[in-house]
């Protein structure tokens, strides 16, 4: 089991300490976890410029000495709207991280919040947002693509048109990216991972081979939860789980 998505105390919305989720990992026999805070840099989000990296990797390399003979510990990072901020994540990323999520939260200064979804449809909101995505993964600069369906933890259903989708997938793959399969929609109630096979399967039309898998806890309870899932249906669509490290992509976990 790997958990390559997870948020600590030094993300905003986050209270949980990594030595408890370490703890948690050996518990629960996990190979591998890398924590993932936000950076975000629109100033609407409440975690803006939150994220104090030196802090991050002060903690994480004592822990890292500590537990890497029981279970692999890795640095990541979750950006936001990586596309408005390529000079900032540029620089940031010269610090060894071993992985980058870009994660689209924002379209300008509207999330998917209840007053936003009394404006929008589904239809209407996931439209921009794909438009969004698509900017980001032409920009690149990151590893894997986090929580591609995002809104659908907010609308509880989704929407897309094919070509966007294999626009957004092509450019990907062309970049050497991939995309994650975040569980924790499960945990919100909702009956799909994020994406839910449907996307993973034009995902892997457009030749997509790996994922990454990732709880995106923000609580010790709730690392590696649904594991197997994601793990489950990746194998179905034959798609391979993949870990990286030092920005690298690790195909085989065990080496
Ligand atoms: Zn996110
Ligand atoms: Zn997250």
């Amino acid at each position: 089991m790997n958990d390559l998505h997870v948020h600590t105390k030094f993300s905003c919305d986050s209270e949980a300490e990594m030595k408890d989720y370490m703890e948690a990992a050996i518990q629960k026999g996990l190979h591998t976890v890398c924590f993932t805070d936000h950076v975000d840099l629109n100033p609407n989000d409440y975690g803006y410029n939150y994220y104090n990296s030196s802090a991050f990797f002060e903690e994480y390399l004592l822990l890292k000495q500590r537990y890497h003979a029981q279970t692999e510990v890795l640095a990541g990072i979750e950006f936001g709207e990586p596309h408005l901020y390529p000079d900032e994540l540029k620089q940031l990323v010269m610090r060894p991280y071993d992985y980058v999520i870009g994660s689209i939260h924002w379209i300008g200064d509207m999330f998917p919040c209840q007053k936003v979804r009394e404006q929008y449809s589904a239809k209407e909101f996931y439209t921009l947002y794909w438009i969004e995505v698509l900017k980001a993964v032409r920009c690149g600069g990151f590893d894997s693509l986090g929580h591609i369906d995002f809104p659908k933890r907010y609308y509880g259903e989704i929407y897309y048109e094919e070509p966007i989708m294999n626009e957004i997938f092509k450019t990907l793959l062309e970049k050497d990216m991939v995309i994650e399969i975040n569980t924790s929609s499960l945990r919100k109630g909702h009956e799909q991972t994020m994406p839910g096979k449907e996307l993973l399967q034009i995902y892997k039309d457009n030749g997509g081979k790996y994922i990454t898998i990732g709880s995106d806890a923000h609580e010790v309870k709730d690392l590696a939860t649904d594991y197997e899932i994601a793990k489950q249906i990746s194998c179905e669509l034959g798609l391979q789980e993949i870990i990286y490290r030092n920005r690298k992509r690790m195909i085989k976990v065990e080496e």
